[in-house]
């Protein structure tokens, strides 16, 4: 800890000076002041568990007052390093609201000089362009967000969220084996919106467990169909069709996600084993214990597992073994460039082996050429889904298809 230690009556900071640290008070009082040619301006008293020049290291800017101890007092730097980590990933509308106030105390500040004669009016004491969380970036990044978020709130309850589905094929018979459920945000005037705009922000805003309970919900309730359809196409598709859902790391981490499934299920009655939820590796690997509780938790009414993206995650061989799996999912990357690179072939043979051992399926993503799916069946994998069997499609398309 870099601790430091002032002596009662000395200084500080003055105003003015570069800032490069802020202070938790341990101990001791200080004394937040302007300097003015007729005596000192006192514009605080801060005590233990109290912080002092903070504003500097926040907006990047000289000190905007001077502190004295007034007591011998015991402080804890914090370093500019330490607080721009922090900043940085800090959701913009918070970053946003940051500015402001530091703006309005700085405005303040200057008011106040002014007020004693000395210093310029604050419009000019402003003038120069502000830096860090109220530049104008974060401005729009915060605004741009809000908006998005009111917008998708709107959304669920206007309807404008729907679910479309993929097919995923058996690759040794290519008989239709099941569906992935993709979210779909038609938007009153930008059209149909992906995922990759609105996800990231639902997961941010905590949204996100409105839109998974949609897609589960919406999981429940068309399963019956497309197994109904199946029924009368017994030749090219498989008996029991399966629906995988995409549930991102904030609902698993929800206390009350296991009983969402175990309701779910209860109240359609579908199988429990045709229902598969997708966890990307990348997030799985974000607090590892607590999603491999949550999963095995899942798994107790049934429910299937698919790592998704995996391969591009990191996570290590060994720790996978311990999680609760039923299916492996290859990331796009790997297929894309199976045919033309060497790399990539040796990859997705270490992952069909592993998925071997596990005695799991895998499902190999964005096949889009006959190459592909030739090879990836030649190697033993066993689903596929890509655009090569067909693009992700409303309700009634998908259910048409299981008639052609
Ligand atoms: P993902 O789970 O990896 O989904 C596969 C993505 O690859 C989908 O994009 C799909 O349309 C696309 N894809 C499938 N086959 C092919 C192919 O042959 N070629 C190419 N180029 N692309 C193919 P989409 O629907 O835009 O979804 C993107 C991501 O958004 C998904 O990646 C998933 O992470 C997320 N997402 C989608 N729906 C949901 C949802 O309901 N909940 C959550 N939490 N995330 C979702
Ligand atoms: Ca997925
Ligand atoms: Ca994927
Ligand atoms: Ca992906």
């Amino acid at each position: 800890l870099d601790r430091r230690l002032v002596p009662a009556g000395s200084l500080l900071f003055t105003a003015g000076q570069p800032g490069d640290a802020a202070y938790l008070i341990v101990s001791g009082r200080l004394e937040v002041f302007l300097e003015r040619p007729d005596g000192d301006l006192v514009l605080a008293q801060r005590g233990p568990g109290e912080i002092v020049g903070e504003m500097a290291i926040l907006d990047k800017r000289p000190r905007s007052a001077s502190v004295r101890a007034l007591e011998d007092s015991a402080l804890v730097a914090i370093t500019e390093q330490q607080l721009a980590h922090r900043i940085a990933e800090t959701d913009p509308i918070l970053c946003m609201c940051l500015g402001v106030v530091l703006d309005r105390y700085r405005e303040t500040v200057a008011l106040l000089e002014h007020m004693k004669g000395s210093a310029p009016p604050p419009a000019e004491a402003k003038s120069h362009s502000p830096s860090g969380p109220t530049a104008n970036d974060a401005f729009t990044s915060a605004l741009n967000t809000l908006v998005l978020e009111r917008e998708i709130r709107d959304g669920v309850r206007a309807g404008q969220f729907e679910m479309h589905y993929q097919p995923i094929v058996r690759l040794s018979s290519r008989r239709l084996a099941g569906f992935e459920a993709l979210m779909r945000w038609r938007h009153p005037h930008r059209g149909m919106v992906p995922p990759v705009e609105f996800i990231p922000v639902a997961e941010a805003s905590g949204l996100i467990s409105e839109l998974t309970a949609f897609a589960l919900a919406e999981a429940g309730r068309v399963l019956p169909e497309f197994m109904l359809a199946a029924m009368r196409n017994l030749s090219w598709i498989e008996n029991q069709l399966f629906m995988s859902v995409n549930v991102s790391g904030h609902d698993l981490a929800a206390a009350s996600f296991p009983q969402l499934i175990a309701d779910l299920i209860a109240r359609t009655g579908i199988e429990p084993d045709r229902l598969k939820i997708e966890v990307t590796e990348s997030m799985l690997m974000r607090d590892p214990e607590r999603a491999a509780a949550a999963l095995a938790e899942c798994r107790l009414t049934g429910l299937g597992v698919a790592i998704d993206d995996f391969g591009t995650g990191y996570s290590s061989l060994s720790y996978l073994s311990t999680l609760p799996i039923t299916t492996l999912k290859i990331d796009r990357a790997f297929v894309r460039t199976l045919l033309t690179d060497r790399t990539s072939r040796r990859i997705v043979q270490t992952i069909l082996r592993l998925a071997d051992d596990l005695e799991i399926p895998v499902v190999a993503e964005g096949i889009e050429q006959v190459e592909e799916a030739d090879l990836l069946t030649e190697m033993g994998c066993a689903l596929g889904q890509g655009y090569l069997f067909g693009k992700p499609m409303p309700l009634d398309s998908s259910i048409a298809t299981t008639r052609s």
